[in-house]
């Protein structure tokens, strides 16, 4: 029973640490590795491979979510597929991103939510605290990606003008991932966070600008660790559940929290 993650560039992804480790400790027979896929080739290659599921990360998740036979859940809001199982020769696409970010700031019980960015990890943000009564605005450098966000308040970084403060906010540009910069400029960043309650990145091990800024005010702030394994969890469910293998979800938990 052999399962994957899908993406270009793939050599750096967790997810077959955290996969591998939770079919190790519940003792079951299945496998999982990474594919990297060409960006010419085809999305259907993926049928060839014999796998029973996959994940899907960058670029390929849109392109996923359009391959798709069926989706499912808030994928279908969000046009972005990170979870695909294949049963009787279909593909069936979900989206786990989503209620894994969720899961990270629950407990915070937000009112309002300001998103960084507005690229394919902003739209799961978005659609999931929109599921959830959340009130959400978007800032972005440019306009383009925004038409995509046509329910949501949005702002490009020029026609900013924050009328609340805002409870969260999450960073979901790759800004400071290999270079020392700000989402936001500093001088509309600074006096944002001063009046949040969390600092969220989706970007996860290493200690970004963003989160060093909100360290410095003082404010609670996660990185995008626990968003990860949550979304790894979640797929694992659908994986499983897909082969109609049971299994004790408290090991599942546990075996991805520690690996890590
Ligand atoms: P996309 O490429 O789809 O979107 C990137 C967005 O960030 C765009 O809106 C872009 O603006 C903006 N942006 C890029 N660089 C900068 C910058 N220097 N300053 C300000 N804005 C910038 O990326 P994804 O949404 O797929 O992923 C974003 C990040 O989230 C990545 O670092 C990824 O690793 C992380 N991630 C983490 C997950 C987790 O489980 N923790 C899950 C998914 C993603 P513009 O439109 O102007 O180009």
């Amino acid at each position: 029973m052999q399962f994957a993650v899908i993406g270009n560039p793939i050599s750096h992804s967790l997810s077959p640490i955290l996969h591998n480790h939770a079919f190790k400790m519940l003792g079951i027979p299945g496998f999982y590795g990474r594919y990297l896929l060409q960006e010419n080739q085809s999305f259907y290659h993926l049928r060839s491979l014999h796998l029973k599921g996959a994940n899907i990360t960058v670029p390929f998740k849109e392109v996923a979510f359009n391959s798709c036979d069926e989706i499912f859940g808030i994928a279908r809001e969000i046009g972005a597929v990170n979870t695909i199982i294949f049963e009787k020769g279909r593909m069936l696409g979900y989206n786990t991103d989503a209620l894994g970010f969720y899961l990270c700031i629950k407990d915070l019980a937000p009112k309002n939510a300001l998103i960084i960015g507005a690229g394919g990890s902003a739209k799961a943000v978005a659609h999931i605290l929109k599921q959830k009564a959340i009130c959400v605005t978007l800032i972005n450098r440019s306009k383009k990606r925004l038409k995509d966000f046509k329910n949501f308040e949005c702002f490009t970084f020029d026609t900013f003008t924050p009328k609340n403060p805002y409870d969260l906010i999450i960073n979901t540009t790759p800004a400071g991932l290999t270079n020392s910069d700000l989402p936001l400029a500093k001088e509309y960043l600074s006096p944002l966070l001063k009046k949040a309650r969390l600092a969220f990145d989706l970007i996860y091990g290493r200690q970004t600008p963003f989160l060093t800024l909100a360290k410095s005010i003082n404010i609670a702030t996660s990185d995008g660790k626990a968003m990860l394994i949550n979304q790894a969890i979640l797929a694992f469910e659908i994986f499983m559940e897909s082969q109609n293998i049971t299994f004790d979800t408290k090991i599942l938990h546990q075996s991805m929290q520690h690996i890590l």
